[in-house]
């Protein structure tokens, strides 16, 4: 399937690139359409009305009812949000429309345990099964690394084992090798264990995993002072999980027109975190490229210009990397510039673009990307709208393709990150508050939308978009050393999980 979609992506493209050197410089809705007005900013800017916004974000909101209120990768809900893109573009008829699709590893879950009538704050590993256990607490020798650790005693109980020397995964196999029907961990410090992992789906070598939590090392040397002292200590695991390989998404839509060996890339990912229904985050980016993609079959314009919705962004930024490592050197070398539009009506909104030329963070995109930097502190002046540069880490979409050494940009209105009592005065928000209170939260629906902040960061996107589907002066477009390695994808499961939006671990 992924190799698949691949080529039929690659095919495409080819195709479409030599029929298309005829028009370069042109543009036309199809053959026999009039000549169109080629796009500017203004007039692309024209066309973008937060009505159209809305309801966009309104659809994703119905599409999130179809799977309990969250939109991540593989759900119902996420298929239903490509298919209403795709369905969308299709009408249009102005662009080649692919879905590249593959598989990739969804892992959500949570976990509570209760012992003797109390409860205890218990966080989940991620690749942990699900499952129900009711059993006597049985205390694990040592830290319960080798199999010798586990007493007879813990045939169908509840192992409790201490952190520490081997990995929590191996423990909690180990438990299950020895027959235990579950198992708590518990911390080598006094505070809690957040966002543990099983490190591997399955260890058929060591045993098979059994319902597992991890609670507080205070806790911890409670229950282990008690059941020395003689007390017989009943406890419930409960463990919620899903661990499955699912079938997923990127759509990748490109122009008819335009020259195809200078295109313009935007991109803004489509999936939710499992929390929540992901409406600011990135409903709104979803919904302002898909608007502009809507808006462009009115206009001519000199370069490509393509779309990329990618999926799984929420899990380690998987759909524009599984773009970029498969798309050819040759392919890669067309895309001239990549916009990225990922958080852009935050409800206490700032107006934050990517330190491109890092004259702010020290951390320089390729050769290009300071040109894009400047293309939208221009469009914020016009706005008449403060901005402020933010750090250009590689932690959404974009990073994949700064890695392929492509020029790269775009801006967000921020996440979990507190508002400054100086920001607040130059954009009337909130000092002290996040810039999303509801960021990776089960809030994230439409009324986490600012609409006044949306509008002129849907006309800024629109903006960069129109200014270099017109002309690509000032970005580099001699052939670009070949790319480095993905780095998202040499990273593991958990560590990719970090880079998604804002970088917060979300299953913790
Ligand atoms: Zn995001």
């Amino acid at each position: 399937m992924k190799t698949t979609s691949s080529f039929l992506l690659l095919a495409l493209v080819g195709i479409a690139s030599a029929q298309d050197v005829s028009v370069a410089g042109g543009g036309h809705g199809g053959p026999n359409s009039p000549r169109k007005p080629l796009v500017t900013s203004t007039k692309l800017q024209q066309e973008i009305h937060s009505s159209n916004l809305v309801k966009h974000a309104k659809q994703l909101v119905n599409f999130s009812k179809l799977s309990n209120g969250t939109r991540a990768f593989g759900s119902v809900a996420h298929n239903a949000t490509l298919s209403y893109i795709k369905g969308l573009l299709d009408k249009t008829n102005f662009y080649d429309t692919v879905y590249q699709t593959f598989p990739y590893l969804y892992s959500e879950g949570s976990a509570t345990f209760s012992a003797n009538g109390s409860s205890y704050s218990t966080s989940w590993f991620t690749y942990g099964p699900a499952g129900d256990v009711t059993a006597p607490l049985v205390i694990v020798n040592d830290l319960g690394c080798e199999a010798s650790d586990f007493p007879a005693a813990v045939v169908g109980k509840i192992a409790l084992i201490q952190r520490g020397t081997c990995e929590f995964g191996r423990k909690i196999a180990l438990a299950g090798a020895a027959r235990a029907a579950g198992a708590i961990l518990y911390n080598n410090a006094d505070g809690a264990i957040g966002g543990g992992t099983l490190g591997q789906i399955s260890r058929p070598d060591v045993g098979p995993y059994v319902p597992a939590g991890a609670i507080s090392g205070l806790d911890g040397q409670a229950l282990v002072a008690s059941i020395s002292g003689g007390t017989e200590i009943v406890g419930n695991i409960h463990v919620v999980a899903v661990n499955e390989n699912r079938y997923t998404s990127n759509i990748i839509a490109t122009t008819k027109t335009g020259d195809k060996r200078n295109i313009v890339m935007a991109g803004a990912h489509t999936d939710s975190v499992p929390a929540g229904p992901g409406i600011n985050d990135n409903g709104s980016g979803t919904a302002t490229l898909l608007e502009i993609a809507l808006r462009l079959p009115r206009f001519s314009f000199t370069n490509a210009i393509r779309f990329g919705w990618w999926t799984a962004e929420e899990f380690g930024l998987v759909g524009s990397g599984h773009y970029v490592t498969t798309l050819s050197e040759q392919e890669k070398q067309k895309v001239a510039i990549y916009l990225n539009f990922d958080m852009v009506a935050s409800p206490n909104a700032g107006h934050f673009i990517y330190d491109g030329d890092g004259s702010a963070f020290n951390l320089t995109g390729p050769a290009g990307s300071d040109h894009i930097e400047k293309t939208f502190e221009k469009y914020f002046v016009s706005a008449k709208v403060k901005s402020a540069p933010t750090q250009f880490n590689g932690r959404s979409d974009y990073g994949p393709f700064l890695d392929a050494r492509i020029p790269a940009g775009g801006f967000n209105s921020g996440a979990e990150g507190i508002m400054t009592a100086e920001e607040a005065k130059w954009w009337n928000g909130q000092a002290g508050v996040a810039y999303d209170k509801c960021y990776h939260q089960a809030c994230d629906g439409i009324d986490n939308l600012n609409i006044p902040a949306w509008i002129v960061n849907a006309k800024g996107a629109a903006h960069g978009i129109a200014t270099y589907a017109q002309s690509l002066k000032g970005i580099p477009r001699e052939p670009r050393a070949p790319a480095r390695e993905v780095q998202a994808t040499k990273l593991s499961y958990d560590q990719r999980r970090h880079l998604a939006c804002g970088g917060e671990i979300f299953s913790a």
